[in-house]
């Protein structure tokens, strides 16, 4: 059983209210209310269709509701001010199918996104720095602003992202793999490395669509236990899965999803042992 480093109080870093979502006339999200606590493993389950993906898809700004608000972290996503870019930095995604840049090597996968946005956080103090410079000359010496304090270089940025980008190989046991390219590596081996490559950016919250869907059988359990790893971490997490065994273990709440609504949400034993709506009673009759 995972940690539960759920408060009740806490305020929600997700809330999601009347999300809908439409593909012209195809409602796929018919109305989604639920808040998401910093520390809860919230899994989600449903049938094929269900709008499971669109929901994930949503919350990480690859789609735009067509109703309703998502506010993450204080900001209202639907807000024309918020900056997409750096609303991605927040949140860790991994797909059914990877995703891993197949030209790249593995280390240059994990630091890729890292380096950049450092690099860009680098550079915008530096320019904010000079425009203070240039103000300071025509201003009194009492009303000087203080400059962005820089005590690191463009080297030093691209060498601390690789030394992070190999400690998190070497916690999963792939330091040896990191100059080797994703397609000489088993799917289990790229998963787990896509996991820690969005470990990386150290997000609020991981999103997981199915992360073990696409995996040949023996290598589920590999990319499960490093999921569960993460989780008792305290990691904040929304994964879709098939794995009903392990959403019981490692979900603080699992929503039942069906035709774009929660159909019904609880503790793993209240949906598993003792479902009350009779579509989830059907859907995990077919599954379990
Ligand atoms: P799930 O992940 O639960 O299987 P999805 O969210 O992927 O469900 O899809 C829900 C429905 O929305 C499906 O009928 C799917 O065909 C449709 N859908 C998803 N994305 C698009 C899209 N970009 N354009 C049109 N229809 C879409
Ligand atoms: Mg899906």
């Amino acid at each position: 059983m995972v940690e539960n480093n759920v408060t009740e109080m806490q305020e929600p870093l997700i809330t999601v209210r009347d999300l809908k979502k439409s593909f012209g006339s195809l409602n796929v999200l018919n109305g989604i209310t639920t808040d998401i606590i910093p520390g809860e493993k919230v899994v989600v389950i449903g049938p094929s269709g269900s709008g499971k993906s669109t929901f994930l898809r949503c919350l990480n700004c690859m789609e735009d509701p067509t109703g309703g608000s998502i506010i993450f972290d204080g900001e209202n996503l639907a807000d024309m001010k918020v900056n997409i870019n750096k609303h991605r930095e927040k949140i860790g995604m991994v797909f059914q199918q990877f995703n891993l840049f197949n030209n790249k090597n593995v280390l240059k996968n994990i630091t890729i996104a890292p380096i950049h946005h450092a690099l860009r956080r680098y550079r915008a103090s530096k320019i904010k720095n000079f425009f203070t410079l240039v103000r300071n000359v025509f201003v009194s010496k009492e009303k000087e602003k203080p400059l962005i304090p820089i005590n690191t270089s463009r080297k030093q940025i691209i060498e601390e992202c690789n030394k992070n980008a190999y400690s998190l190989l070497r916690r999963i046991g792939l330091e040896d793999k990191a100059k080797a390219y994703p397609s000489t590596l088993s799917g289990g081996q790229k998963q787990r490395i896509a996991i820690v490559r969005a470990l990386a950016m150290n997000p609020k919250v991981m999103l997981f669509d199915e992360p073990t869907s696409a995996l040949d059988p023996e290598m589920v359990g590999e990319v499960l236990n490093l999921i569960k790893e993460v989780a008792n971490e305290g990691m904040t997490m929304v994964i879709v899965t098939h794995e009903m065994g392990f959403a019981r273990e490692v979900g603080t709440r699992i929503i039942f999803m069906d035709e774009g609504v929660i159909a019904e949400q609880g503790t793993p034993s209240e949906l598993f042992d003792n479902p009350q709506n009779p579509r989830t009673q059907q859907f995990l009759k077919a599954v379990l």
